[in-house]
């Protein structure tokens, strides 16, 4: 039935999906929305428009309970609401929503959509009609005949005797009489509807009854309802005014003068009301069997118990996470192996041979559903991409993604949770994650499990084998909850910077990927397609404004960083982002072409942290129906100017000095000189420290090798995460040395002939994160060492390489070419080589051969005299004879 004659409202609308809360025409409802579409609607529309007519919008209860904003469009019902915003309040506290106040004008139907992002439009028909009413209820003779002016009489009675029930002195009682005088009787069903109690289900149908009889005929029996309610809740507790008046009390949130008040007995004790509503979510949650006996006998228990009760909050809270956590909420699957190698590509550069497991894996698990895989567990040093990975995994997958950071806890029931008895006690990390994700297949990313301690507390890795061990996960108990909890649809990711310290038993359940570090080569790609875009931006700056050539991100890597991963270069673009952010902010206005940027003044107000902001569209506007006409004619221009968009960002024009290029000179001016050119020099200015040349994936690198000595009594300590290989070239060299101490006239601290009484010797390999092992170290330790006892500085140009035995012989090495490129990049100009590696050097390029003096040894005694100037004395007489009669 469309409306006649009447205001008209705009014939295509905004829709704002609720399915909780239905509003009726006359009545104001708050809202509260956090979806995206509901998201967009408010900050793009409410907040953005300047006409009234901007202020209204269609509100469209969804028949589907749409726990997430998925991409397809809910089902909608056919028959909506036309309102008037009155009111937005936005806050981003526990996350970001608006409160809209909304009240109804009329009906409408849908007749086509018209787009669905980034919020909802629809053409709309109107079904009621809207106009200003004059003429007060009581007075002037029904329009209405026949059965229609019997219904509305009848039911204009009810609204009278259900009055008359109520205590006149409450003022929304008073209220309620006004608008009963005021309004013409076909809009009190729909009025009457919205303020008696009434579920969700009864005021769609009153929303769906479009004619004025139906409508009447469907408001009636509840309205009846109400008043035989009432007469049974005076006849049993006798009501005195006092009570009453809590009877009548305004419900929570609805505060809008006198429009929304509940009439109902159950709602006169907020406590009560309480816990009727956990009641309905405990049996809502769909929860095992076990959890929800748990639930109701704690229930029980909460309702005897008074509310000052210390325990009272224990239960409660309990009861909240019982009722939050997805008992059997889970997100579906997207695998597509295709669209999975495309997504980890973009995501990373190089990293193939994880990528190709990834995929593997991934294909594994398509194919055959059960979950019980192997957990894949990322080995490589910080900043190679460990934990983006896992990201990605979850995004192609679909999932929910949730980092459990385990390095440091030694406490098993930061992982189990503490029983409900101890004060303060929480669950673990992993039932608190789901209630994050609150979805029951996660991906959940245990980080760092090598970092995991050990206390008195007891061991968390026992605790994290029964996580992982899909016999026993479908049962996993957390001590606070007591209750299992499935987690078997959980896909465990685990990430560590080495294995040796991962707990054999939990190193046993997962499958090692190691993720090597990066070439430099390699480095300058991930900066260029991922770093650099990425902090641009996280800073606001596009491409137009800052550029990084490719040499300037070579300088960076060789000069400011020296890791296997990317995680410090990303920090050195974010520092030249930063400057020149301040550069750009300091001459120029920032030219913005985004609209929902940060900056955006009518967003920014909205979001003032835990302060409400409102927002009324139309200033001193008294929203009631009975004033529509204010509000009316559609389109008036609105008079509040602080919402125009049109002053913001005059200036657009780009400034002509840009980009800013970031060369050699401004680098310097950024991040300082550079970090790790003068290093070499710099740290050999004391005695115990020695250049070493290592193989990593990573190419060559220098490796620093530090001793000091203190009083003790002749133990070695080593540190640097070394591995076996090193430790025992570290006893191999101190034994070379004692053996040879009075050749070399090396002494301990107080001159005895013996370097280690009463002494201790630390022995260290900077760089702790990157571990460390392989036998071509030990001439480097017998020189670092020889170094330390003697006093004397090793020359600060020279790098070695080689392995050693105890007779002090030299033995040849492998990875020659990377260690001497990597002496000539750190601008060594000695090489100590093993003799037998002599052929490897023709492997170089010419200009480093002419560049670098090579001494090649076959003794300890040969690398000494190359390693200090002017030789080491008494070398002669220890020559160990090679032609060994043995
Ligand atoms: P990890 O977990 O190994 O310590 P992260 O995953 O935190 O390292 O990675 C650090 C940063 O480096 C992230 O911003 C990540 O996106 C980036 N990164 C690392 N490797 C790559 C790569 N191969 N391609 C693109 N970006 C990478």
């Amino acid at each position: 039935m469309a409306s006649g004659g009447g205001i008209q409202i705009p014939s295509r609308l905004p829709l704002l999906l609720t399915h909780e809360g239905v509003l009726l025409p006359g009545s104001t409802v708050r809202f509260s929305v956090d979806s995206p579409r509901n998201m967009h609607l408010v900050s793009q529309r409410l907040l953005k428009g300047t006409s009234l007519k901007s202020t209204i919008i269609g509100v469209i209860p969804n028949t589907r309970d749409p726990e997430h904003d998925t991409d397809d469009l809910p089902t909608l019902h056919k028959i909506g609401t036309a309102g008037i915003a009155v009111q937005v309040v936005g806050s981003n506290w526990p996350k970001p929503h608006y409160t809209l106040l909304i009240t109804g004008l009329c009906r409408f139907s849908v007749s086509g959509l018209l787009k669905e992002r980034p919020f909802v439009l629809a053409e709309v028909q109107q079904l009621d009609k809207l106009e200003q009413y004059t003429t007060p209820a009581t007075e002037g003779v029904p329009a209405e005949e026949g059965e229609l002016g019997e219904l509305s009489h009848k039911f204009y009675q009810a609204a009278v005797q259900l009055l008359g029930m109520l205590d006149m002195s409450v003022p929304v009682v008073a209220k309620f009489r006004r608008l009963l005088d005021s309004l013409p009787r076909e809009a009190l069903p729909d009025v009457l509807a919205s303020m008696i109690r009434t579920s969700n289900k009864e005021k769609l149908q009153v929303l769906d009854a479009v004619t004025l009889e139906e409508r009447f005929k469907k408001a009636l029996p509840m309205l009846t309802r109400q008043i035989e309610g009432l007469k049974l809740i005076k006849k049993t507790r006798k009501i005195g005014p006092d009570n009453e008046k809590r009877v009548l009390s305004v419900r929570k949130g609805g505060v809008f003068p006198g429009r929304q008040f509940n009439l109902d007995e159950e709602d006169e004790d907020e406590d009560g009301d309480d816990t009727a509503a956990l009641e309905r979510k405990v049996h809502g949650a769909k929860m095992s069997e076990a959890a929800l006996r748990v639930c109701l006998k704690e229930l029980k228990r909460l309702k005897k118990m008074p509310q000052s009760m210390p325990e009272y909050a224990l239960t409660r809270n309990y009861l909240d996470l019982m009722v939050e956590l997805p008992w059997s909420k889970s997100t579906k699957d997207c695998l597509d192996i295709r669209a999975a190698r495309t997504l980890l590509d973009n995501d990373h550069y190089a990293m193939d041979k994880l990528k190709r497991r990834v995929l593997e894996y991934l294909a594994v698990r398509q194919l055959k559903t059960s979950l019980k895989g192997p957990i894949l567990c990322f080995v490589g040093p910080p900043g190679v991409g460990k934990t983006s990975v896992g990201r990605s995994i979850a995004r192609t997958l679909g999932r929910e993604f949730h980092r459990i950071a385990l390095g440091g806890v030694c406490d098993q029931s930061d992982i189990r949770g503490h029983r409900r008895t101890y004060v303060g006690s929480m669950p673990g990390r992993i039932i608190n994650g789901l209630k994050t994700v609150a979805v029951n297949n996660p991906v959940f990313l245990l980080d760092e499990v090598d970092k995991l301690g050990k206390s008195l507390q007891g061991d968390p890795a026992a605790a994290l084998l029964e996580v992982l061990d899909p016999e026993q996960n479908h049962s996993f108990t957390d001590h606070y909850l007591n209750v299992a909890f499935d987690l078997s649809q959980v896909l465990f990711i685990a990430t560590a910077n080495t294995t040796a310290t991962i707990p054999p038993a939990l190193l046993d359940r997962m499958e090692v990927l190691q993720v090597p570090g990066y070439t430099q080569e390699e480095k300058v790609e991930i900066a260029h397609r991922h770093l650099i875009p990425n902090q641009l931006d996280q800073h606001g700056l596009t491409p137009q404004q800052l550029h990084i050539p490719q040499d300037t991100t070579q300088h960076i890597i060789s000069s400011y960083t020296r890791e296997a991963g990317v995680r410090s270069l990303e920090r050195k673009f974010g520092a030249i982002c930063r400057a020149v952010a301040v550069k750009v902010a300091e001459g120029h206005r920032v030219p913005k072409t985004d609209a929902s940027s940060p900056e955006d003044p009518t967003q920014q107000d909205v979001y003032i942290n835990g302060t409400p902001y409102s927002l009324l569209p139309v200033q001193g506007m008294s929203v009631n129906s009975t004033s529509l006409d204010k509000i009316l004619p559609f389109g008036t221009p609105c008079t509040n100017s602080d919402v125009t968009s049109s002053m913001r960002y005059p200036d657009k024009a780009v400034p002509p000095e840009l980009p800013i290029v970031i060369d050699h000179v401004a680098l310097k001016d950024i991040l300082g000189p550079p970090l790790f050119e003068m290093e070499v020099s710099e740290r050999l200015t004391l005695p115990g420290v020695a250049v070493g040349l290592a193989w990593t994936p990573l190419g060559g690198e220098i490796l620093f090798v530090e001793a000091s000595r203190m009083e003790g009594e002749g133990q070695l300590t080593l540190t640097g995460q070394l591995g076996d290989v090193m430790k025992e070239s570290a006893h191999l060299a101190i034994s070379w040395l004692r053996a040879n101490a009075k050749t070399y006239q090396l002494t301990n601290m107080v001159g005895s002939p013996d370097p280690l009484e009463a002494t201790d010797i630390h022995l260290h390999f900077p760089a702790g994160a990157v571990t460390k092992d392989g036998p071509s170290a030990g001439v480097t330790i017998v020189t670092c060492l020889a170094s330390l006892f003697s006093g004397r500085l090793v020359r600060s140009d020279v790098a070695m390489t080689g392995e050693i035995t105890l007779r002090g012989l030299v033995l040849p090495v492998g990875g020659i070419k990377d260690k001497v490129l990597a002496a000539h990049r750190a601008g060594v100009k000695r090489v100590i080589l093993p003799k037998r590696n002599e052929k490897d050097l023709e492997e170089l390029p010419a200009n480093v051969r002419a560049d670098l003096d090579f001494v090649t040894a076959a003794n300890l005694d040969q690398v000494l005299n190359a390693a200090f100037d002017g030789g080491f004395p008494g070398t002669a007489s220890t020559h160990p004879q090679l032609s060994s009669k043995l």
